[in-house]
């Protein structure tokens, strides 16, 4: 550690150990409940479909969440950029040259690359991005830092699963594990949760017609067409993804109701990306019937609503002394393959004990997310991070006060000498690779 970095680390810490020493204050004088936040993190989330949904009344929980606490657009990274880049930024408060995720893959290093070369592989020349390429603390790394208990489940970039102050779930439980053995999967942080997911992974085999008929008409399941087999055999896999990930989250968090807890889906991104443009010449070919294309028509609109559905389960499951924030990393718009397609205006919502009822938030930003999160909590923005916390949607008494009081350099602590900057390479690498394909984010 050099002699800075130690003078900012302790630095941190003294600030960390007067708040926590507050905090326990705080909680002893039996002024306040705990505080406890629920993050929920819906890909792609876009006002444009949500809107006329809860106009007609159809997704009851996210409009409790705009009535009873606040809503409005969150900004995403300029220029557009890809998901998992944005949900880091989400996760740290931080650019991306901070937090050093910077796309889907990575490039091996050179003997890497002539090995996948010599393999007649050149796709395999770059890994997917892993856990151990993060440059900048996560807002769970920084609340289990200072002894909050947290939960993480399904986040990009959290494989292998690294240690944290309660338990984590890696997005790579979604993926079949194949011959690899599950004791070395480091699918989850303790391992010993790897039982728990493989008992309530869902696969696409596993998904009934009745499941996917919340999405599509109900049709005679004893005389499917091919091509309606083929219409739904991607809505197959995205919503049993989704369903793993819910299962698993909901399981851990009525279980364990950590301080924090968080969990991401990645459906709706993945929905629009295959089903937004049915419109469009070249969709398929032969092109789609008119009675195709009334059959998924409304498969968008009916995924959130789904996801509504799941919101509401766990809005019932934190109960009113939470804090739960449900927020986008961008919007969607179509008309192009990957993050053409996407919109820099994604959606927020917040409600709770330390959010404004009926407020309205306007020129929030995806850097914003954690600062929000650690004001919450008491706890100041540190000056290396780029976003504030949430006018307009946090009781404006917290924003001032946590401006006011404190001025911290940085939560950041050395990093461990010799950490690799080399991805680490997995057995679902494929897999990951065939689905980002089928969404037109890589060739
Ligand atoms: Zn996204």
């Amino acid at each position: 550690m050099t002699h800075s970095t130690r003078n900012r680390f302790i630095a941190s810490l003294a600030v960390a150990l007067l708040l926590g020493a507050a905090a326990w204050n705080c909680a002893r004088a039996g002024e306040k409940p705990r505080t406890r936040v629920l993050l929920i993190g819906v890909d792609a989330g876009e006002w444009d479909v949500l809107g006329p949904l809860l106009d007609a009344g159809r997704c009851p929980n996210f409009a409790r969440m705009r009535d009873q606490g606040s809503a409005g657009k969150l900004r995403s990274l300029e220029p557009l950029t890809k998901s998992p880049i944005i949900w880091a930024s989400i996760a740290t408060g931080k650019v991306p040259r901070k937090h050093g995720i910077l796309d889907f893959f990575v490039k091996q290093r050179a003997q890497e690359r002539s090995r996948a070369r010599a393999a007649k592989a050149p796709g395999e020349e770059e890994s997917p991005a892993t856990s151990n390429l993060w440059r900048a603390r996560t807002i769970w790394q920084i609340l289990g830092g200072l002894g909050r208990t947290v939960g993480v489940v399904g986040w990009w970039t959290t494989w292998p699963a690294q240690p944290v102050n309660g338990l984590l779930v890696s997005d790579y439980v979604q993926y079949d594990l194949g011959s690899w053995p599950r004791k070395d999967s480091r699918r989850t942080y303790p391992d010993s949760l790897d039982a728990t997911v493989e008992r309530l992974r869902r696969t696409p085999e596993s998904v009934s017609w009745a499941e996917i008929f919340q999405f599509v008409p109900a049709i005679d399941t004893t005389n499917v067409t091919p091509k309606q087999e083929e219409l739904v055999r991607n809505l197959k896999w995205v919503y049993a993804a989704d369903m793993t990930f819910y299962r698993v989250a909901m399981e851990l968090y009525r279980q364990r109701h950590p301080d924090f807890f968080t969990v991401y889906f990645r459906g709706v991104d993945e929905i629009s990306h295959l089903y937004w443009d049915i419109d469009l010449p070249g969709y398929s070919n032969p092109p789609l019937t008119d009675a195709e294309m009334a059959w998924i028509r409304h498969l968008i609109p009916n995924y959130y609503v789904f996801t509504d559905r799941l919101l509401g389960n766990f809005l019932k499951e934190a109960g009113k002394d939470t804090d739960v924030i449900v927020c986008s990393d961008h919007g969607f718009m179509g008309g192009g393959k990957g993050v053409m397609a996407h919109k820099l205006d994604g959606m927020i919502f917040m409600m709770g004990p330390h959010v404004v009822k009926g407020g309205s938030i306007s020129g929030a930003t995806v850097l914003d997310i954690a600062p929000t999160i650690l004001a919450i909590y008491g706890l100041p923005t540190a000056r290396d991070m780029d976003g504030r916390p949430i006018p307009g949607g946090l009781d404006p008494g917290i924003v001032k006060r946590v401006e006011r009081e404190t001025r911290l350099e940085t939560y950041e602590t050395a990093r461990a000498p010799g950490q690799s900057e080399e991805p680490l390479r997995s057995p679902v690498d494929e897999e990951l690779r065939e689905r980002l394909r089928s969404l037109g984010y890589i060739q």
